[in-house]
């Protein structure tokens, strides 16, 4: 074995230990001391061996910088060994493409010799066996090939040079795993070092890009800590570069070098300076780290910019060619979109943010197509697919049931009911969106629906996000049905969970709850009964969707709240009964098209009135002064037995910071500002019983005031709670504020909503002053989009929406344009059977396949 390859060896294993210096016993620098002269020997008989002649001088000084007879690895950090490592393999990986014939052979018997070698030495001494046999495979060190890889797009990462196995493992947690993932890692954002200027001619402040010599470099104590300084010029002038922190670059960086330095010109004493500038060394190699629009991507502990950039590069260079574009060439004309390859390669490393833009055009709108193409494809499925269960509708069991309860109907209400009713007649399943605000009655309407599902003669489920709101349709329900029927008194033990009604239908009617909550002896009783069909309606959470519970003929499923669960789970449910109907009910309102997008398999229907005489919440806007007077309102709110929730304000992209600022706060107002009151505290760090406990008791009404973090239940009703005061309440969208103001004023008593702003700036002031005037969800929610724009509008958390990374659900116009060409489509080929329309088929069934990721 060469010196060289058991450079390569050595160092493999040492990465495979973490990079913990336990490769070699006495460490790594003792070896290398010991084994660079030999190393040298190996590397300049295998230079007999390159192709390319003009390579060599680089290659020896390239082995030269890394400077193996001094190296000092042991007293590094990890990141710095990870880094070192990198550069070393970065060299070692030059050499071995330099060289071909042969040393294929020494790798295959070497990689034999040690029988744990890495995955990816085994995929080496493949790529290189690929390769020698054939020579025009291989790609030029300078220049980019378009030549096709052997490797397809399926192959780990690892085949990618550079890439080991401990970098793979980085890369999986950002979920890229294949190098087609890494062809759909997209930056987040470019920096643009595009702008080249004379040295004489930088501008203090401004984002540059320079090319120069390199007149003088080395190690310089900057601050005090170690780091490299080098004076950069060109015809101009020249300039100080400096980088903290980094003294290993100084040895990169040979006098009179050619050099890119892009990056924000600083002074220092008066004079110009590059503070650690991203740097790149002019070679005959496309730049990518400076002096262009450079990607930033999103990155994960241990994965530098710099290493990233050369991976991405190298893939999109060498694979994007691979991707075959599954878009029908007669949609991409009408809609002038760039062809798949072209896209990747320009949103990785764009010409210019224009075509930056186009190419992000192209891949959103594949993802947006794709969406609506499936979204259509299970609407079909799912309507023609299987029959459904036809109701009979029994106009006497609805009368007796709208004669019973203490009110009418809203013209919203009968319409929507109608329209449910027409759908529970057809042999087909019913699949509808019910979207209404807080308190605008969807649940009495879906009672309906569940009670002419029992007069069928079929069972109806009641899904709800957490067991507070499942308890309290549960109560809601039953409070319906006792005016309507009479309870059977001690029908069950445990009686809270199940009850039994007459007088209703011609047989008693059979209620139900199930939550996680309930006893494994209860649960197991409960899952009995529904399997035998001896309960009707049975109200729950997600415990109705376990695989242990089997409805003897489930014909019709409600899903409450429906943001908060997946595609996925609507359809488990689905798959309990022979084809139910089902009905979703949301109070988040969303603008029709985004609503057509997201539930495109569900028909929609809206109520779009509240019942008269609801009360407005009144609400004010206030200025931080004003907090103390609020705290007092609060008070005597209290003192007349009412309740109130302080809403913490948001923090962006971390709950557990949100959720150490509520806690600071609820004890900073239990014992200087209420200390005479019971506060409780809800926040999302909390484990699921701990905040339905909570919950409980603040219904119960044994708390007086809920100091929370966003949490806070859409949907719950505490009727005695007549307060909801928000700090930080510019941070929040209206569409948020109004669901919090639905919390309170639920009875008779007058509700109040007190907005405080941490920072109030006059487009806040204007945003705020909307709530106060405005109390129309639906209005609220389109301006939170024409105000706040696109990417606000659901907040931080969007569960139940399908994974996009560059569509945006609120590019009203992309949205339309790919569910206009995704309908025409359907219309047209809905089975996608056309030859033409194979590569796009084979895509769709890709992106659903990894259906968890789409709920
Ligand atoms: P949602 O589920 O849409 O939040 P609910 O069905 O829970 O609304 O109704 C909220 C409250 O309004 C309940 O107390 C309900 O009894 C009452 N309610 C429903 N419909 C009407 C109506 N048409 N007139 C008056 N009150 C109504
Ligand atoms: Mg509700």
């Amino acid at each position: 074995m060469t010196g060289i390859d058991s450079l390569r060896n050595v160092l493999e294993l040492e990465c495979r230990k973490g990079y913990t210096d336990k490769a070699v016993i006495g460490g790594l620098d003792k070896y290398l001391h010991k084994q660079a002269g030999q190393i040298r020997q190996s590397l300049v008989l295998s230079l007999n061996e390159v192709k390319t002649k003009e390579l060599i001088p680089q290659l020896v000084s390239g082995f030269d910088e890394l400077n193996l007879a001094n190296s000092n690895y042991g007293s590094y950090g990890m990141d710095e060994r990870e880094r070192w490592m990198a550069n070393v393999f970065g060299w070692l990986d030059k050499i071995e493409k330099a060289t071909k014939t042969n040393r294929r052979q020494e790798s295959v018997v070497s990689s034999q010799e040690s029988g744990d070698r890495s995955q990816k030495t085994g995929d080496r001494s493949q790529k290189t066996e690929a390769r020698s046999q054939e020579p025009g495979v291989r790609r030029q060190e300078t220049g980019v090939s378009s030549q096709r890889r052997r490797e397809g797009l399926d192959s780990p990462i690892t085949v990618i040079r550079g890439i080991t196995p401990t970098v793979a493992n980085k890369f999986a947690k950002l979920n890229v795993r294949a190098v087609g993932d890494l062809l759909y890692f997209f930056p987040r954002r470019y920096v643009d070092y595009s702008r080249r200027k004379p040295v004489s001619e930088l501008i203090v402040g401004e984002e540059q890009t320079i090319i120069g010599k390199i007149w003088e470099a080395g190690v310089a104590t900057l601050g005090n800590r170690k780091g490299t300084e080098a004076i950069v010029g060109d015809k101009t002038g020249n300039v100080r570069v400096v980088w903290f922190n980094q003294p290993y670059l100084a040895k990169r960086f040979r006098t009179n070098a050619r050099v890119v330095i892009s990056g924000t010109v600083g002074l220092f004493k008066g004079h110009k300076v590059f503070e650690s500038p991203e740097w790149e060394l002019l070679e005959d190699k496309e730049l990518i780290h400076t002096g262009r629009l450079v990607p930033v991507y999103p990155l994960t502990q241990g994965l530098y910019p710099r290493q990233v950039r050369k991976w991405t590069k190298e893939t999109v260079d060498d694979y994007a060619g691979q991707l075959s574009d599954f878009l029908p060439s007669a949609i991409q004309a009408r809609c002038q979109l760039l062809d798949l390859p072209a896209a990747i390669a320009q949103i990785h490393y764009p010409d210019d943010l224009a075509m930056a833009e186009r190419a992000r055009g192209r891949l959103s709108f594949d993802e947006l197509f794709l969406l609506q193409l499936g979204v259509l494809a299970r609407k079909r499925d799912w309507k023609e697919g299987q029959p459904g269960n036809a109701f009979h509708i029994d106009q006497e069991v609805i009368n007796r049931f709208l004669q019973c309860l203490p009110f009418t109907l809203t013209q919203a209400q009968e319409r929507v009911l109608q329209e449910i009713l027409t759908d529970l007649k057809q042999a087909k399943a019913m699949s509808r969106l019910l979207q209404g605000e807080v308190g605008s009655g969807k649940t009495v309407i879906a009672t309906l629906a569940l009670l002419i599902a029992a007069a069928n003669g079929y069972q109806g489920a009641l899904m709800a996000p957490t067991e507070v709101l499942a308890e309290q349709h549960y109560t809601n329900i039953c409070n319906y049905l006792s005016r309507v029927g009479t309870q059977e008194p001690g029908s069950e033990p445990g009686e809270g969970t199940i009850r039994c009604y007459t007088g209703f239908l011609s047989r008693p009617l059979t209620i139900a709850l199930l939550t996680g909550s309930l006893s494994n002896n209860e649960k197991e009783r409960l899952h009995d009964k529904i399997k035998q069909g001896k309960v009707d309606i049975i109200v729950g959470t997600h415990a109705l969707i376990q695989k242990e519970v089997e409805f003897k003929k489930l014909g019709l499923a409600v899903i409450d709240e429906q943001h908060r669960f997946g595609v996925l789970q609507r359809s488990a449910l689905r798959q309990k009964g022979f084809n139910p109907h089902v009905l979703v009910m949301t109070a988040t309102p969303i603008p029709r098209t985004m609503a057509l997008t997201l539930y495109g398999d569900l028909d929609l229907s809206v109520i779009d009135e509240l019942p008269p005489g609801r009360q407005v919440v009144k609400t004010k806007c206030l200025e931080s002064q004003d907090r103390e007077k609020a705290y007092s309102f609060l008070h005597r709110q209290v003192s007349n037995g009412r309740q109130a929730f302080i809403i913490c304000p948001l923090i962006e992209e971390s709950e557990i910071l949100e959720a150490k600022a509520a806690k600071t706060e609820y004890e900073r107002l239990s014992r200087e500002v209420f200390p005479d009151l019971k506060l409780g505290l809800l926040h999302g760090q909390m484990p699921g019983n701990e905040k339905e406990e909570v919950m409980r008791h603040f219904r119960a009404g044994e708390l007086d005031i809920l100091v929370s973090t966003s949490v806070v239940e859409v949907g719950i009703d505490v009727p005695r709670a007549s307060v909801m005061m928000v700090e930080g309440a510019e941070r929040f969208g209206l569409s948020q504020l109004h669901q919090f103001r639905g919390r309170v004023g639920r009875d008779k008593e007058q509700g109040y909503c007190l907005l405080i702003p941490e920072k109030l700036s006059p487009e806040a002031r204007e945003r705020l002053r909307l709530m106060e005037k405005v109390h129309d969800g639906f209005v609220l929610a389109e301006k939170d989009l024409e105000l706040r724009g696109p990417g606000e509008f659901f907040g931080t958390h969007q569960s139940g929406l399908p994974d996009l990374k560059l569509a945006k659900l609120t590019d009203l116009h992309s949205l339309e344009l790919a569910r206009r060409e995704a309908i025409t489509l359907f219309q047209s080929d809905p089975n996608l059977t056309k030859d033409e329309h194979q590569p796009l088929r084979q895509q769709l069934s890709r992106v659903w396949a990894g259906g968890a990721e789409w709920s």
